[in-house]
C-alpha cells in the first residue's frame, strides 16, 4: 500500500515537471505579449525557447528550499524599498531582470517554472523574513513552553538528588513495572510540593 502511494506521488512529480516544461513550451511559443522588450515588443522574443527550457530544467533539478533561495534573491535585487511619508508609485514595485534584461513578470515565473502563488507566497516570506527558509510546521523550532537546555538538566539533578533523599526503592519486582529499580515517593510528596522545592533549592 506504502509503496504504491510512493510511486503514485513520483508519478504526480514527474507528471507535475512534464506538464510545467510544455505550459512553459507553449507560453515561449505565444510569447508574453508585454511591450518591455526592446523597442517595445515583448520581452519573450528576447530569449530563446531553448536558453528558457535549459534554465527550467536546471530549476526542476532543484529542491523546493533551493529554488526557494533563487528566487528570494531575485526578489532582493528587484525590489525598491518603499520609502514611508512618499506617495505611493503608481508603477509596480519590482523591475523583473534576466541577464540584465528587463522582462515582464509572467516572463519571470516561466523562467523559474513556478506559479504566481508560490511566489506570491515568497514575495510576502522576503517582507517578513528576508532571505531566509520556509520551514513548514515546528520541524526546527522548539516548542513555545519548552524549556532551554541548561533548566532541564537542573530539574534532572535536582529530581535525582531528591530521589535519593525521599523515596524508598519497591521491594523486588513488582507486576505491570518494567524496570526493577523504580523509586517511590511518599504520597505526600505531590507535584505541587516537589515543584515548591526546586523554586527554594535555586
Ligand atoms: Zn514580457
Amino acid at each position: 500500500m506504502e509503496e504504491s502511494t510512493r510511486e503514485e506521488l513520483d508519478r504526480d512529480q514527474a507528471e507535475n515537471k512534464d506538464s510545467i516544461i510544455a505550459k512553459v513550451q507553449k507560453f515561449m511559443q505565444d510569447g508574453c505579449g508585454c511591450r518591455q522588450g526592446l523597442k517595445s515588443g515583448q520581452c519573450s522574443d528576447q530569449f530563446t525557447e531553448e536558453t528558457i527550457l535549459n534554465n527550467v530544467y536546471n530549476c526542476l533539478e532543484l529542491s523546493q528550499a533551493e529554488l526557494d533561495l533563487v528566487i528570494l534573491a531575485n526578489i532582493q535585487a528587484f525590489t525598491a524599498i518603499e520609502v514611508t511619508g512618499e506617495k505611493r508609485k503608481r508603477s509596480p514595485p519590482y523591475s523583473f531582470l534576466h541577464q540584465s534584461q528587463s522582462i515582464c513578470k509572467e516572463m519571470f515565473l516561466n523562467l523559474y517554472g513556478i506559479s504566481k502563488s508560490r511566489f506570491q507566497r515568497l514575495v510576502e516570506h522576503y517582507q517578513s523574513r528576508g532571505i531566509s527558509l520556509r520551514i513548514h510546521g515546528n520541524s526546527k523550532k522548539l516548542p513555545h513552553n519548552a524549556l532551554p537546555l541548561a533548566v532541564n538538566e537542573d530539574v534532572k539533578n535536582f529530581l535525582s538528588n531528591y530521589a535519593d533523599e525521599n523515596a524508598v526503592l519497591l521491594p523486588g519486582r513488582i507486576p505491570g513495572f518494567k524496570s526493577g529499580d523504580i523509586r517511590l515517593l511518599s504520597s505526600s510528596d505531590t507535584k505541587t510540593h516537589v515543584c515548591k522545592s526546586f523554586k527554594l533549592a535555586c
